[in-house]
């Protein structure tokens, strides 16, 4: 049986604005008081008006170009319903026909373009404790969270294994980061992920399309989506139920037990009722502005690893230092001056053995330094200077020890005095003993 995983991903991230999405309520919520920033607007009072936050709008074009998406020139809201207690007006305003951006890609490592369908702009929901209270199991409602600018890149289901769908996710929370209008801390919720999962068996057969729902970590999303494939697999074999309209299911994640569970069937489109919002006019996104906001895009990571690449950094460490402004500046500096291998400082700055704060030249000149650190160097200039020597050592060997003043002294001066006396004593004596 010949199985490929089709994954596509959803991802909701919480921009960073001061303000709500359709209020003047403050958009950052994490550890807040519950309920205490919240207003008749995203409480979803009767007879309260939303206003569009336009740094959001930006923001989500911002994304979207970093994306590399197509930005629509006319975009408008819509309502989407659905009754679920943390989402009090009854329906959440987001986008359907019209989103702010279309058609844009990520690329992997490997060349391989992940399509993204749209990026959308759209309202976050309030948040739902479930905990006991005076010994009754009780639901809380927190608002603070309730309209809080939400965009949501939608991928094409591109990709086909586990490590793929992990690295598009790395790419783009990286590109979000690096635009600066989200934060994209998933420890805090702000970066949420959900992958669509089914297989393709044998050329011919689909297995039912699973939604796994609001994973925060890209480990948990890889293992999510490895279980997932497996257990679909698994119950094609025994039921060879297949991919249809209408059978598409939304599962959790259990971190602890490793395993997805159902949780609902998956409403459709239809479901939804999207009608364009009312209360919101359409938006006219001009090519000025589009134009404006591509001018302030920052470099993108592919690009910043690159340069460093470039320059002779070890892939593994641009990685790992690419977004350290101070470290790539240090780089750079590196990269002219006589003597300091740029790709060895790299690896150094990456594992931690030089501070960025200090000197870093005067850090790399001792660290690198014949003996200091490198023993493995050290021991080839002694072993050169003892097969040099082969009268030396036999004398040595016929216990004269005052040689052994005569191969320190040459071992220094072939590291020009650079060699740590100690070390090489000790390293000297352990060379010799093996040559008896
Ligand atoms: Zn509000
Ligand atoms: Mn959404």
């Amino acid at each position: 049986m010949n199985t490929k995983p089709i994954v596509g991903l959803e991802v909701h991230v919480e921009l960073n604005t001061k303000s709500k999405m359709f209020c003047g309520c403050p958009a950052f919520h994490f550890d807040k008081e519950p309920n205490t920033q919240t207003c008749p607007v995203c409480l979803g009072l009767p007879g309260a008006l939303p206003v569009p936050n336009q740094q959001a709008i930006e923001d989500t074009i911002k994304i979207g170009l970093a994306l590399n998406c197509t930005i629509n020139e006319h975009t408008h809201f819509d309502r989407k319903q659905y009754f679920y207690p943390d989402l009090a007006k009854g329906y959440q305003i987001s986008q359907y026909d019209q989103p702010i951006c279309k058609n844009g890609y990520v690329t992997l490592d490997s060349g391989k373009k992940i399509r993204i369908l749209r990026v959308h702009l759209e309202e976050d929901t309030g948040k739902l404790q479930h905990t006991t209270l005076d010994g009754k199991k009780v639901t809380l409602v927190d608002f603070n969270r309730s309209g809080v600018p939400l965009v949501e890149i939608v991928s094409e289901p591109d990709m086909n294994s586990a490590e793929e769908a992990k690295e598009y996710l790395k790419k783009v929370h990286a590109i979000v980061k690096s635009t600066g209008v989200a934060d994209a801390d998933m420890e805090k919720g702000q970066m949420r992920l959900e992958p669509t999962v089914n297989v393709e068996i044998d050329g011919s057969h689909y297995t039912p399309l699973v939604e796994i729902k609001n994973i925060n970590s890209f480990n948990y999303a890889s293992l999510a989506i490895d279980y997932e494939v497996k257990r679909q697999v698994e119950d094609f074999v025994q039921t060879g139920v297949e991919k249809q309209g209408g059978n598409k299911t939304t599962r959790g994640y259990d971190s602890e037990k490793k395993i997805t569970f159902p949780q609902r069937t998956k409403e459709e489109a239809k479901d939804y009722r999207y009608f364009p919002e009312p209360d919101i006019p359409p938006l006219i996104l001009s090519q000025e502005l589009v134009g404006k906001i591509k001018n302030t895009l920052p470099q993108m990571p592919d690009q910043k690893i690159k340069s460093l690449t470039d320059m002779g950094v070890d892939q593994k460490y641009a990685k790992i230092l690419y977004n350290d402004q101070s470290v790539v500046d240090i780089l750079f500096l590196a990269k002219d001056k006589e003597g300091i291998d740029v790709d060895k400082l790299a690896n150094l700055i990456a594992n931690k053995k030089i501070k960025v704060e200090n000197d870093v030249w005067k850090q790399y000149q001792d660290l690198t330094k014949v003996g200091n650190t490198n023993e493995e160097e050290l021991k080839v200039v002694i072993q050169k200077v003892v097969s040099e020597n082969p009268k030396v050592v036999s004398d040595y060997n016929k216990g004269n020890t005052n040689v052994l003043g005569f191969f320190v002294g040459q071992v220094m001066r072939e590291t020009s005095g650079q060699a740590n006396a100690q070390v090489v004593s000790k390293l000297l004596l352990d060379i010799l003993s093996r040559s008896q």
